[in-house]
């Protein structure tokens, strides 16, 4: 009646037993080390405009500035620092509530190619400062998807932005093109910009992530666009897919089902007698 009384399968549960308490050490060590790295990243994104709020405020209240028209720029200049906060947090937010699993899609069906004029009326504003063209190429004038149409309004606000931010040319162009498959929808969005170096290109989609900090910045990017395309896009179970050429330009490219009621349609109607 020793220690050697332990029988095999007594000792393999033990072994059992203490490897998957290393696993849940090791999960947990990684768990720690993603929360750090994800605080780190979030108080850094949240540093630059607050300082540059907090300096302009101390100018201004130094009474060193008596140009009303200065003191009218340095006010906008903190109330655009404020909507970029804003645009960090409730991008986090939205973040968040993907990844704890709290957003529902809310399907309908909807004309996709309607959707996408209305991002470019929307983004045209943006787009005038360079001298760009938004085009769409469709193979026909009505495709009618099913899917969360103010997810995928998301999802192209942060492509075709993309696009507009990234863009390096005298004459930017912007395709945004759709066609009909058999069972969905396919969507690209293509630029002919800067482009990204193909070690570059894997990391795109992590969170935070940026080519260049500092263009990226300067353009009122947060690195959290192409996270929330992607969690939208999984949540529609739609792979999302890149190509790009440095220096010539990016393609995005996904799919959405076809509405039933579009292939519905295609089928004769009956008349009953
Ligand atoms: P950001 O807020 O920085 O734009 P995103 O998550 O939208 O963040 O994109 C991540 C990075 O991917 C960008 O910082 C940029 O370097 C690169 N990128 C995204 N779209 C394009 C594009 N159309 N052309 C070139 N680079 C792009």
């Amino acid at each position: 009646d020793s220690d050697y009384d332990i029988g095999f399968k007594e000792l393999e549960e033990k072994f059992q037993e203490m490897n998957q308490k290393n696993a849940e050490i090791d999960m947990m060590k990684e768990m720690e080390t993603y929360r750090k790295e994800y605080i780190g990243n979030v108080s850094h994104e949240l540093k630059t405009p607050l300082f540059s709020i907090q300096g302009y405020i101390e100018t201004l209240r130094d009474g060193g500035v008596e140009d009303l028209s200065i003191r009218d720029k340095y006010l906008q200049r903190i109330d655009s620092s404020v909507e970029r906060l804003l645009n960090i947090v409730k991008d986090l937010d939205m973040i968040n509530r993907f990844e704890s699993g709290q957003i529902a899609l809310k399907y309908s069906t909807f004309d996709i190619n309607q959707l996408i004029q209305e991002v470019f009326d929307l983004l045209d504003l943006e787009a005038d400062r360079h001298t760009m063209t938004m085009q769409l190429q469709t193979t026909q004038p009505q495709l009618f998807v099913y899917a969360d149409k103010h997810k995928i309004s998301q999802v192209l606000i942060n492509l075709v932005s993309n696009a507009v931010k990234y863009a390096n040319r005298e004459e930017a162009q912007i395709i945004v093109s759709t066609k009909e498959g058999t069972q969905s929808i396919h969507i690209s969005i293509e630029d002919n910009g800067m482009g990204i170096k193909p070690e570059n290109l894997p990391r795109i989609f992590e969170r935070f992530y940026r080519v260049e900090s500092s263009r990226s910045r300067k353009e009122g990017g947060s690195g959290l666009g192409l996270a929330i395309v992607k969690h939208i896009m999984e949540a529609h179970k739609q792979p999302i897919s890149v190509e790009s050429v440095y220096l010539s330009g990016t393609k995005f490219k996904f799919k959405l089902d076809k509405s039933s009621a579009d292939r519905l349609r295609k089928v004769k109607p009956i008349t009953l007698p």
